[in-house]
């Protein structure tokens, strides 16, 4: 159903900014139409790009007491905001126990196997599938952490490796049953210096390998992938997949963490990509990016892009505005999509939204510090911080640095929750930003609105003809995302009931 997905984008954005639509009224029905986020479309080799976005905080941040709406204002399911905006795919780490001994959550969303559950299930109600990001740790693990988890903490490597095969296939059936479509798992996060407390390498892919396993025993039609990061590290990079391969670790996706400040060119990357695709046949996938909208804080805790932080260098090549960011992730999409041999599979967003808990914009004195009290209070009850103090015990960085967000200023939704517009690139890159004229009505283009309309808006909805961006905005007359016969009804209607000058015989 590629027509009606591309209706939704176009529909989405319009209800935006047309708002109520009043047939009759010959001002409001002649309203010119043009998204004020443009993006240019992308060809995709891959027809099932993922288009995809990390959300793992957002359970953590609703407990807390956040409220997620859509552009118009109105409360909705973020997962259904996220899909109708076009993102097709869900991302969630998973911890293995994120709790002290007293059952505080170590905070970063308290990311345990229930609220994987929890955000599988919702995904899946809105059409969109999951990616399963084992962190095989009880906390973070990235480059610089690849602690085992506390109940693994004194297994040897093969027991490890029983341990790991177990719990991610159990895991993994929990989810499902939850609900949960899942299309892809990670075995393991940012796996640059090991995983699960395995750092040899002579022993490392011993680790993915059972994973994998578990995987395929799942169910072999979900993709294996493996996370490293620092592509900027090129020949470091190509050496991870000559490991895999050297050990023929089975997997499907080569992935990597990919954001500017950090990890250098775009056309490094696809160099990268390309190498592993070519060499091995294996897809290739940006597993986390992000973009700063604005270089200011809401939420008291610094972010990693902020003023004079991570806020210059060569790759840094966008404004830090909602176009901005648009830009960055259709950057990065075109950059995957460049991949020879349609290897390109697909890009993650990560965190679009961690939001903050309690704005502090155009607070000081005391008002800043009562607000980042009530901040604090939320991130160490709710989890909804990148830690908490209780994860001191077992992460000693988070020991003194726990807190907030540090990418707020990189979510897709405001500081009160509200969708921003930088959300329509995922929708606008398979098709293009509407930036013509749009005339509600006018199905075949020719300036008016007449019976020739309904008969080619007919024809639309029995998927007889596929019309341009521009038409297919023109054709969803009633708004409500997919071009129907109820369209065509709502035409007629107009026709017996309407006259007005200077569109054509039918209002
Ligand atoms: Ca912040």
């Amino acid at each position: 159903m590629k027509l009606r997905n591309a209706i939704f984008s176009f529909a989405a954005a319009l209800l935006l900014v047309v708002g109520s639509y009043v047939p009759g009224s010959a001002a409001e029905k002649a309203a010119p139409y043009k998204d004020s986020i443009q993006t240019e479309k992308i060809q995709f080799n891959n027809p099932d790009f993922i288009r995809g976005m990390d959300v793992s905080s957002v359970v953590s941040l609703e407990n807390a007491g956040v409220t997620f709406r859509n552009e118009k204002g109105e409360g909705q399911d973020i997962f259904k905001i996220l899909a109708d905006s076009g993102v097709n795919y869900i991302r969630v780490r998973v911890w293995h126990n994120p709790y002290d001994s007293s059952s505080n959550g170590y905070g970063g969303g308290n990311n345990d196997l229930e609220t994987a559950k929890i955000i599988g299930r919702r995904a899946a109600e809105n059409g969109m599938k999951l990616l399963v990001d084992f962190h095989y740790s009880d906390f973070w693990a990235d480059p610089a952490k690849q602690k085992a988890p506390k109940a693994w903490e004194n297994l040897t490597v093969a027991q490890k490796q029983t341990a790991l095969y177990s719990y991610t296939l159990n895991s993994l059936r929990e989810i499902k049953s939850a609900g949960a479509d899942i299309g892809m798992v990670q075995i393991g996060n940012e796996t640059t210096s090991g995983i699960a407390g395995v750092y040899d390498f002579a022993d490392v892919h011993k680790l993915f390998s059972s994973g994998s396993k578990a995987v395929r025993d799942f169910d072999s039609g979900v993709l294996v992938a493996v996370h490293f990061t620092n592509p900027e590290k090129t020949e470091t990079m190509k050496w991870y997949s000559d490991y895999l391969d050297q050990n023929n670790v089975d997997y499907d996706v080569f992935a990597t963490s990919y954001y500017p400040c950090w990890h250098g060119s775009l056309e490094n990357l696809t160099d990268v990509f390309n190498y592993v695709a070519d060499k091995y046949g294996k897809y290739t996938m940006v597993a986390e990016t992000s973009y700063a909208n604005t270089l200011e804080d809401t939420d008291g805790h610094s972010n990693t892009v902020s003023y004079w932080n991570n806020n210059t260098g060569e790759n840094m090549l966008w404004e830090f505005s909602e176009q901005g960011q648009a830009d960055e992730v259709r950057a990065v999409m075109n950059a995957v999509n460049s991949v020879n041999n349609s290897k390109g599979l697909g890009v993650f967003y990560w965190e679009g939204a961690w939001i903050t808990v309690g704005d502090i914009t155009g607070k000081s004195g005391a008002a800043w510090t009562s607000q980042y009290n009530s901040n604090k209070a939320l991130w160490e009850q709710y989890g909804c911080g990148w830690a908490s103090s209780y994860s001191g015990e077992y992460d000693g960085d988070a020991a003194s640095y726990y807190g907030g967000s540090a990418v707020d200023n990189q979510a897709f939704f405001s500081a009160s929750g509200r969708a921003l517009r930088s959300l329509h690139v995922f929708r606008n890159v398979c098709a293009g930003s509407v930036s013509a004229d749009v005339l509600t009505g006018d199905v075949n283009g020719d300036g008016k609105v007449n019976i020739s309309d309904v008969t080619q808006l007919q024809r639309i909805a029995s998927d007889m003809f596929e019309p341009s961006p521009e038409r297919l905005l023109a054709s969803d007359v009633n708004r409500d995302g997919v071009v129907s016969i109820q369209d065509a009804t709502e035409i007629q209607r107009w026709l017996a009931e309407y006259e007005v000058e200077g569109v054509g015989k039918m209002y």
